[in-house]
């Protein structure tokens, strides 16, 4: 199963079946294959499907984002950010690189703001609806560079 790339559409729902995110009005997602690029429970699932399969599948927190780690909630000085309005909800990059992460602003005082890195799905349990569009050997290029390229894959940047 190395080096395939995988195409498929989702439509991704909470426990009570509202509908979260989806693929539907856009490109399929691609993947590659073995590269951790989506969630290991969804993984596991598509590379055993054939074009045109559909499924039903749900994904407990641990095999989707993982559980809620309450030491990605942290207190900083306010000082540390834009003098401009902060308000709950807002998002930030924190940490560089490879490490960066967004996080969620969930409290702020005259002296603090609390953010929350944990991912927004950390902790939930997921239903996804997935239909396998495509499976395809990857070009060099997309092996050399560790992600799918077209339609669905990695921009870079375009
Ligand atoms: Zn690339």
């Amino acid at each position: 199963m190395d080096n395939q790339v995988i195409s498929f559409h989702y439509t991704l729902k909470d426990e009570k079946g509202g509908v979260i995110d989806s693929s539907r009005n856009s490109h399929p997602m691609s993947f590659l294959v073995g590269r951790s690029q989506i969630i290991p429970g969804l993984e596991k699932i598509l590379v055993t499907l054939q074009k045109g399969d559909k499924r039903e599948v749900a994904i407990a927190a641990a095999d989707a984002y993982g559980a809620y780690d309450k030491a990605l909630v942290r207190e900083f000085p306010r000082n540390k950010f834009p003098k401009k309005e902060i308000q709950v909800g807002q998002v930030f990059q924190i940490g560089q690189g490879e490490n960066h992460r967004v996080a969620t602003v969930t409290a702020v005082s005259d002296a603090h703001v609390t953010l929350d890195a944990n991912h927004p799905l950390a902790g939930k349990d997921l239903n996804f609806e997935v239909e396998m569009m495509e499976m395809r050997e990857a070009t060099v290029e997309e092996v050399v560079h560790g992600h799918a390229h077209g339609e669905g894959g990695h921009g870079h940047g375009h």
